[in-house]
């Protein structure tokens, strides 16, 4: 492949300065097609097959101590604090399984109260015990190491658990009741007892440098990671961060491309926030590097918009979309339905 653009041949050569890193995220036009097509070169040397991991997300709980200022949930206008209880929680594992899917993620708000880690505990034990081949990605934020143990023994093998911003100052000012070094020991936690770990940032946030999103990179290469993502922000109503711009789309893709060339061998979302900000925003994220689509259709339908975590008004792709993008960006997935 005969790459033109000095910043994307440096890329390609390994070459991870802050100066490349801070040039490839502002590339444009031809340049910037270039970089997409290095990261799908990548992609395509370390999963030759060129398909994509389907995923299909049960919101399992809005409640969470914490109080994000670009999320919505918790919120003063939450009418409904909502948690399923492990009968429910497996009954939709099943729904999802007979359906086909054999990855399941279960995501809730910050909520490491025991009672509630027990129901979590008690539905991935039954439903494992009834469907092996089932994998179980969790996404319940930080816990003590102990929790991150027994939900493991219990069967989940996977935690998605993003540090969201590298710079302390700024990782402060948007989760103020948390602490980026707290974040950190739980990435390595999760690790150590076996958890392939997911991790990444979000791009645009308020006071946000163009330097913070190299930093980001940076810590994104050096974690223990088997999966990465970034996400665009969005500015979610009834958010303390509602009125800010949001976060920029070829920025988010340039990103990706990017994360992609460093890491190559990881999981890497086209995630649904990218397609509520850019046209056709799950499709880019494709074509820039990512090998992850979450099927938005295991969570109840009475329930879905009282987890708003990025906005009230979620895009929720759902099958036929991941088809369709898929095709055109010649990729395949497991999806059976
Ligand atoms: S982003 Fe997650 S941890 Fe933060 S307030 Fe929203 S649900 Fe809670």
């Amino acid at each position: 492949m005969i790459i033109s653009n000095k910043t994307v041949s440096a890329l390609e050569a390994g070459e991870y300065s802050d100066e490349v890193l801070s040039e490839a995220l502002q590339l444009k036009d031809d340049a910037q097609k270039e970089l997409f097509l290095v990261a799908r070169e990548r992609r395509h040397r370390f999963f030759p097959d060129d398909r994509a991991q389907s995923r299909s997300v049960i919101e399992i709980s809005n409640i969470c101590r914490q109080k994000c200022r670009y999320c919505s949930i918790g919120g003063k206008d939450q009418k409904l604090n909502y948690t399923l209880n492990s009968a429910q929680m497996e009954m939709l594992m099943d729904y999802l399984y007979e359906k086909g899917r054999r990855v399941i993620l279960l995501q809730s708000g910050e909520n490491p109260s025991e009672p509630f880690i027990q129901e979590v505990i008690n539905a991935i034990g039954k439903i494992k015990e009834k469907h092996n081949d089932l994998r179980i990605i969790l996404c319940m934020g930080d816990m003590t190491r102990d929790q991150y143990q027994r939900l493991y023994d219990a069967g989940a093998s996977d935690f998605v658990l993003k540090f969201e911003a590298s710079n302390e100052e700024l990782f402060k000012y948007c989760k103020p009741n948390d602490d980026l070094s707290n974040r950190l020991r739980c990435i390595h936690d999760l690790n150590d007892i076996g958890y392939r770990v997911g991790s990444g940032n979000i791009v645009g946030l308020p006071k946000q440098t163009m330097q913070d999103l190299v930093s980001d990179l940076k810590l994104v290469h050096k974690l223990p990671l088997g999966m990465n993502s970034t996400t665009i922000f969005v500015p979610a109503e009834n958010s303390d961060f509602a009125g800010e711009p949001a976060g920029d789309g070829n920025t988010t893709l340039n990103m990706m491309a990017v994360m992609r060339i460093m890491n190559p061998d990881r999981l890497m979302p086209t995630t649904s926030s990218l397609e509520k900000m850019i046209p056709d925003g799950q499709y880019l994220g494709l074509m820039a590097g990512a090998n992850t689509v979450t099927i938005h259709d295991g969570t109840p339908e009475e329930l879905q918009e009282h987890f708003p975590i990025y906005s009230t008004h979620r895009v929720r792709p759902q099958i036929d979309h991941f088809k369709d993008i898929l095709k055109r960006a010649g990729m395949s997935a497991d999806i059976c339905d």
